[in-house]
């Protein structure tokens, strides 16, 4: 800030700095729900037209109010239904909707099934899952995601979703096994973990790989072996190790 000295010999940057900071309370309206609804519509027609066929993915992304998972911070600058990954704070992002989409469709879940998430993050994948019916078991390592996830499912009334801060390499072994597990940060290897929390038919969704060498595999498991399936090139952020 420049310092300006008046005539009275004061600095007046203080005054300056007081004014700038009153002349922001005229905050821009908040955008209506209405207007909320349209762009949600606009997204899930982008999907649709980029090859998402499962109805009820389309029907859950439809319903979830996806800016509300954006830190109030972002709101402004990131435009929340646009196909693109944004900003949720501690250098982490929440996923584009097509990328959220094709996984869960991938998923083939069925309601009343037990899905492990490891990359909680904003919370909207998960939110996305439980809209499909899923049981929700979702793990985040940065403690200041975890607080915000649980805050907003919360505020949503979202009871499908159980949280757990912590290291997902470990997977939830207390309640395992999972019907199906996505992983939505890049490990290097299929962590062996997830591997035998997953169910017998169970399958896995990961990124896998260094992060310019990303792809996304599907794993099936089918009498103990796992058979995996490589599939788009992706980038996700890191799987980081969290204390051993
Ligand atoms: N699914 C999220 C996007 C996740 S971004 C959403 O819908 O918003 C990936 C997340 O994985 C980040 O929040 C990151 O902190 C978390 N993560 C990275 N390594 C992890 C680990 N070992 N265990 C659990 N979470 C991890």
């Amino acid at each position: 800030m420049i310092s300006i000295i008046n005539k009275f010999g004061r600095n007046v940057s203080y005054l300056l700095m007081v004014l700038s900071v009153a002349s922001c309370g005229n905050k821009p309206a908040e955008i209506s729900e209405k207007v909320r609804s349209a762009s949600r519509d606009r997204m899930v027609r982008q999907l649709e037209r980029h090859g998402i066929r499962d109805k009820k993915v389309l029907a859950a992304m439809e319903t979830v109010p996806r800016h509300l998972f954006i830190p109030e911070k972002y709101r402004d600058t990131y435009d929340p239904y646009g196909d693109h990954p944004g900003p949720i704070g501690y250098g982490q992002t929440i996923s584009q909707p097509y990328i959220v989409a094709y996984m869960t469709e991938r998923l083939d879940l069925k309601p009343g099934e037990k899905v492990l998430e490891i990359g909680t993050g904003s919370g909207y994948q998960a939110a996305v899952l439980a809209a499909l019916g899923a049981e929700v078991y979702s793990i985040e390592i940065v403690s200041g995601l975890a607080e915000h996830a649980r805050t907003v499912l919360a505020d949503q009334s979202i009871e499908k979703v159980h949280l757990l801060t912590g290291d997902g390499y470990k997977g939830w072994p207390e309640h395992a096994p999972f019907d199906a597990i996505i992983v939505t940060c890049g490990p290097e290897k299929i962590p062996r973990a997830l591997v035998e929390q997953l169910k017998e038919g169970g399958r896995m969704i990961l990124p896998l790989g260094a992060r310019s060498h990303q792809r996304l595999v599907i794993c099936r498991k089918k009498d103990g072996e796992v058979v995996v399936e490589e599939d788009l090139p992706v980038r996700f952020v890191p799987m980081v190790h969290g204390d051993k």
